[in-house]
C-alpha cells in the first residue's frame, strides 16, 4: 500500500535524524531505565550531553557526522516550532498570542504556530499538524492567527471590564463554594461507610467459627460493606478530581487588577507581545478552532465561562490586491443599475481590464462582488421593496400568468437581477392597480391613484 510505504519512509527518515548509528557513530547512554513506584519501568531519554560514550566514524553510515550534527541543530531549533515543550513552556517568542493555547476542533490535537512575512510584518498561522509530524498524514489545518488574536482581544476587553468581571468571579466563588460543601457531604458519606464496614468486619470477627450459617451472613454483609465503601471512595475521588480546578484567591485577585487596567495596557504600545502573552495565558485556558465557511472560535476562559466566536475567513491578500479601489467603487455604482453580465459589458466598453491584462465576464464581477462585500443587484432591488412574480400573485390575488400579462401592459416594472431573465417586479410609485374583470362586459386592469380612492374599487 502507498501510504504505508510513506508512513515507514517517514518514519524511518525521523528515525535517522534522531539515532547517530545512521551517522556511522557508537553511541551509548542515549536512553535510562527508570524504575516506577508502581513497580513498572519506564524508558528516559537522555540529553545528548550526558551520553556516556559517542565515537563518530566506527563505521560506515547513511549521513556523515557533520551532516547529523547539523541535523540535530535543525531539530532543536525547530522543537519551538513543534515540541513538547511548547505544552506548558513559557511564553515564546513571536507575536502569536494564543501560542500554545490553541486546540484543532477537527482533531483534537494541539495547533502550533508558523510565522511568515509579509511585507515587513510577521504573519502569524496557527497550523495543526500532529498528524502530519506523527503519522504522515496531510496538515489538518491552518487557521490565519491574526483574525483569531484580533477577536479574541475584543472578546477579552469587552469582557474584562471590572464589573461584569467582579461579578462572573463573584458566581465562581458560590459555585466553588456550593461544590465545597456537596464534597465536605460526599467524604462523611465515605467516612460512614468505612465505619459501617469496619463494624461488620467485627462482627464477623467475633462469631463462633462452629456457628457457619452466621459466620456466613456476616461475612457477606461484611464483603457488602467493603464494596459500598470502595464505590463511594471512588466517586469522591473522582468528583474531588473535577472540582480541583477553581480559582484560587490570589489569581482571583490578578484577574480583577488586570481588568481595570487591560484595556489601557493593550492600548500602549510599549507592552511588547511577550507581555501581551501572559495576560492573554492568565485570562484564558485555551481556544479551539474550526474552519469551515467560517472560523469557529470555542474560547474557554480561566473559571470555565465559555464563549464562540464566529469570524469570517479572509480572503488571500493576492487576490485582493488584484482589484484597484477606483474599479471596485465603479462596480458598486454600477450594480444600482445594472446586473453582473451588464457590468462586465460597460467595464469592458469602458476600456477596463483585469489585473491579467483580460476583458471582465459575468465571474470576475460576482468575485469583486463577494471579495469586497458588495451588496448584489438582488438585495438592492430588494431593499427597494420589488416583489417576485410570486408576490405579487400573492398580493393581488391574481396567477403568476396574469403578472406577466401586468408587465407586458406596463402596468408594473420588471427590473432584471441577472441575464437569465430573473428580476423583480416594481409596482408604480403613488399608484396601484386595479383587478380587471373578463367575460362579457369585462375591463382591463388599470393604474389608479393611491391618494384619492376610486368609488369603483370597493365594487372589485
Ligand atoms: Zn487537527
Amino acid at each position: 500500500m502507498p501510504t504505508k510505504a510513506t508512513s515507514c519512509g517517514r518514519r524511518r527518515s525521523t528515525h535517522a535524524s534522531y539515532n547517530p548509528r545512521y551517522a556511522g557513530a557508537f553511541v551509548y547512554g542515549r536512553t535510562r531505565i527508570r524504575h516506577r513506584p508502581d513497580g513498572g519501568v519506564s524508558v528516559v531519554k537522555v540529553a545528548r550531553a550526558d551520553w556516556q560514550f559517542v565515537m563518530p566514524g566506527m563505521h560506515q553510515g547513511y549521513i556523515d557526522w557533520e551532516r547529523f550534527e547539523a541535523n540535530q541543530r535543525r531539530l532543536t531549533d525547530n522543537a519551538g516550532a513543534f515540541g513538547g515543550e511548547r505544552l506548558s513552556g513559557p511564553a515564546r517568542e513571536g507575536p502569536a498570542l494564543l501560542q500554545g493555547r490553541v486546540l484543532c476542533g477537527l482533531c483534537g490535537e494541539r495547533m502550533g504556530v508558523r510565522y511568515s512575512r509579509e511585507h515587513g510584518s510577521t504573519i502569524p498561522t496557527y497550523i495543526c499538524q500532529e498528524s502530519a509530524v506523527r503519522r504522515a498524514g496531510k496538515t489538518c489545518q491552518t487557521v490565519p492567527g491574526k483574525i483569531v488574536d484580533a477577536a479574541v482581544v475584543a472578546l477579552l476587553i469587552e469582557m474584562m471590564t471590572p464589573m461584569t468581571l467582579a461579578v462572573t468571579l463573584e458566581v465562581q466563588r458560590e459555585l466553588e463554594t456550593r461544590a465545597h460543601e456537596a464534597n465536605t457531604a460526599r467524604r462523611q458519606h465515605v467516612e460512614r461507610l468505612r465505619y459501617d464496614a469496619e463494624l461488620a468486619r467485627r462482627r464477623y470477627m467475633k462469631v463462633d467459627p462452629d456457628n457457619r450459617l452466621v459466620a456466613d451472613t456476616l461475612e457477606a454483609e461484611w464483603n457488602d460493606k467493603l464494596r459500598r465503601h470502595a464505590e463511594a471512595a471512588e466517586e469522591y475521588e473522582r468528583r474531588s478530581k473535577q472540582q480541583a480546578a477553581t480559582l484560587s484567591t490570589e489569581v482571583r485577585q490578578r484577574i480583577l487588577g488586570l481588568a481595570e487596567q487591560l484595556p489601557r495596557i493593550w492600548n500602549d504600545s510599549r507592552v511588547d507581545f511577550r507581555e501581551r502573552k501572559r495576560i492573554v495565558r492568565l485570562l484564558i485556558d485555551d481556544v479551539t478552532l474550526i474552519k469551515a465557511q467560517k472560523i469557529t472560535a470555542h474560547v474557554r476562559l480561566s473559571g470555565g465561562a465559555t464563549r464562540t466566536l464566529e469570524l469570517e475567513r479572509p480572503l488571500p491578500i493576492a487576490q485582493l490586491r488584484k482589484f484597484k479601489p477606483e474599479l471596485v467603487a465603479t462596480v458598486d455604482r454600477l450594480l444600482d443599475q445594472h446586473c453582473d453580465r451588464e457590468i462586465a459589458d460597460i467595464l469592458n466598453r469602458d476600456g477596463w481590464r483585469t489585473w491579467e491584462g483580460m476583458p471582465f465576464n459575468l465571474k470576475k464581477i460576482a468575485f469583486i462582488r463577494g471579495a469586497y462585500k458588495l451588496a448584489s443587484r438582488y438585495d438592492r432591488l430588494r431593499r427597494r421593496g420589488m416583489l417576485t412574480t410570486r408576490e405579487i400573485a400573492a398580493k393581488f390575488g391574481i396567477s403568476e400568468t396574469a403578472v406577466h400579462e401586468w408587465g407586458r401592459q406596463g402596468l408594473i416594472t420588471k427590473c432584471f437581477s441577472d441575464n437569465l431573465n430573473r428580476g423583480l417586479w416594481a409596482l408604480p410609485v403613488q399608484q396601484t392597480i386595479l383587478k380587471g374583470c373578463g367575460g362579457r362586459g369585462g375591463r382591463p386592469a388599470r393604474l389608479v391613484p393611491i391618494t384619492a380612492p376610486s368609488s369603483e374599487q370597493g365594487a372589485v
